[in-house]
């Protein structure tokens, strides 16, 4: 079979004003860039008519679980059966693209194009975002250098969108005073951004700037909160993500519309597209395909809990990747086994595909698992799996869409029309009024099926922080391990009674969270021993080795 990126080439693109004529955009509603992508800004009085599918995965691994690859496939499957299917999907970010995970446009005839845009600087909403975020960080060491305000704590970072450990902590304003203040300061990956996810949770261009307005920046010599408003940067901050407000319309191998925008990690951000994007899939299609990032402990969490509380969504079913190799991993199969024959260790591995449906049922949503079928999948394993799911009561297809795009999804797509028939109320896992250690406590008991939280010595000063500021009253935004429903990356399977360390508390006021930081997670990845950026070139003015 051919790599990702040739089978991307040989497409045969749908030029992007054909795409959104026949999607019936008038042409106020799009703005080309370039000859297949566009930006779309939809007339507000159209309605949201279709039902939305959230796609998310049993516990990660190295690899990946397939779940980008499984929802364009289910979009391109009901495509197939006549319903009008649009995607909602996250932008990637450099850091995996050039790191561990590769790109994340999806996979063999699963795929949205024109992938290398997509994976690369596609229409830049990731560069305005940095650009942003260090603008309101140069603003702020302005203001202190220039003596208008003086902060005792300052909590805004700057961001990058690539993999880089030697930024995580530095000091700044180093060479003497004409130089600045000289400041401990640190990066973080665009992607775990606080104006990433204020982008991303924005319902209008209003509630942006309320969202900017409310930044807190740090902590005044008195006490109290200094916030992006006092500072006065809201305006220009505006003005620079303006553009990257809007969705960016693409397209599927097999010509469903894709808006693909926004990116948040699910592990240490919040993990899902824009509500924009998702909005705007509601309003065109008949089903509304979006994926959260990561496990259902992460990015399924966070969409019911953060993002449908946000922006009232309701999403009628949730489809569950798993795959024989993720199954395996957690079996405690190494990596370059995964792929061979191994019942007894997938019959081990089942213990987390049966956490994760448990998990699903306390949201509502009808639950179909799909497993994502690799080359080397055996019939005897699918029907071990198959069998879990019916014991477990839950609707199962086996989706080839990488190897055999719609065609090999029309079983998913046609489980999934079935499974959202009958739509159940969501239910969340806490309320945000509930105090900050019952919110975490409810989420590791009721999520992960663990026992506790822990808060460290520093959390426990950050809590009292949130509480004399009166901020504790805010959903929570775990940043936690996706490769383990623990905070131990290293405990696999569907580990009970565990309690999880909790490092800080750390204040998004404008995105409207609190970030949880657990275990040893960093919000700036490091990059691996071979990176992905190794295998990348480009040879005779076309891009090669993008996975
Ligand atoms: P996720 O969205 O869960 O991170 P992706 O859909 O991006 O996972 O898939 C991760 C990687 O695995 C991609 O490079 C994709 O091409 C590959 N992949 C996904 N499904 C299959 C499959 N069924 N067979 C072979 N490779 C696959
Ligand atoms: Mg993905």
């Amino acid at each position: 079979m051919l790599s990702d990126i040739e089978i991307a080439q040989q497409a045969h693109l749908i030029p992007i004003n054909e795409l959104a004529a026949s999607a019936g955009l008038t042409e106020a509603e799009f703005e080309p860039y370039g000859r297949d992508k566009a930006k779309v800004s939809l007339d507000p009085s159209r309605q949201k008519t279709a039902k939305l599918i959230l796609v998310t995965a049993t516990s990660g691994m190295p690899a990946g679980s397939g779940k980008t690859t499984t929802s364009i496939a289910l979009a391109q499957g009901m495509k197939k059966v006549g319903k009008r299917a649009v995607l909602a999907l996250r932008e990637p970010s450099l850091g995996p693209v050039f790191g561990m995970k590769g790109g994340a446009a999806g996979g063999g005839y699963s795929q949205v194009l024109p992938m290398e845009a997509i994976n690369l600087h596609f229409t830049g909403d990731l560069h305005a975002i940095t650009a942003a975020n260090n603008l309101l960080a140069a603003l702020l060491d302005n203001a202190r250098h220039q003596g208008q305000v003086q902060l005792r704590e300052i909590y805004w970072r700057r961001v990058m969108d690539v993999n880089d450990r030697m930024l995580r902590n530095i000091v700044s304003g180093l060479g003497g005073p004409a130089n600045g203040i000289p400041t401990e300061a640190g990066f973080d990956i665009t992607a775990a951004s606080e104006l990433m996810a204020i982008l991303c949770l924005a319902t209008d261009l209003e509630d942006l700037r309320r969202r900017i307005d409310r930044i807190v920046l740090g902590i005044k010599t008195d006490g109290t909160a200094y916030t992006c408003a006092e500072l006065g940067a809201t305006g220009a901050l505006l003005a620079l993500l303006l553009e990257a407000t809007k969705p960016n319309l693409v397209q599927s191998i097999e010509g469903n519309l894709a808006f693909v925008h926004g990116g948040p990690f699910a592990n240490i951000a919040h993990g899902c597209n824009s509500v924009a994007a998702t909005y705007a899939a509601l309003k065109l299609g008949e089903y509304a395909i979006t994926e959260a990032g990561f496990g259902s402990d992460l990015g399924a969490e966070k969409f019911f809990n953060i993002k449908c509380r946000a922006a009232g969504l309701e999403p009628a079913a949730v489809v569950l990747v798993t795959s024989t190799k993720a199954l395996k991993w957690h079996g405690g199969v190494a990596l370059p086994e995964i792929g061979k024959p191994n019942m007894e260790a997938l019959k081990r591995g089942l213990c987390n595909l049966e956490a994760h449906i448990e998990n699903l049922k306390h949201f509502g949503p009808n639950i179909v698992v799909s497993l994502n079928h690799f080359h080397t999948d055996e019939d005897a394993e699918i029907e071990v799996i198959r069998a879990r799911a019916a014991e477990l009561g839950v609707r199962f297809a086996v989706c080839d869409g990488f190897a055999k795009g719609g065609d090999g999804a029309i079983e998913l797509a046609q489980a999934v029309i079935e499974a959202a028939a009958d739509p159940k109320p969501l239910v969340h896992t806490y309320e945000p009024e509930q105090p900050i250690l019952e919110k975490i406590d409810a989420i590791v008991t009721k999520v992960y099926g663990g026992a506790g939280a822990d808060l460290s010595d520093a959390a426990k000063k950050d809590l009292k922080r949130l509480q004399d500021l009166g901020f504790d009253r805010l959903p929570v935004c775990i940043a936690k391990t996706p490769f383990s429903l623990t905070a131990d990356a290293k405990a696999l399977g569907a580990p009970k009674g565990f309690r999880v360390p909790v490092q800080r508390l750390i204040l998004n006021a404008g995105a409207g969270f609190i970030v949880v930081t657990t275990g040893a997670i960093m919000r700036m990845p490091g990059l691996p021993k071979a990176p992905a950026a190794m295998q990348i070139d480009v040879v005779d003015g076309r891009i090669v080795g993008l996975s």
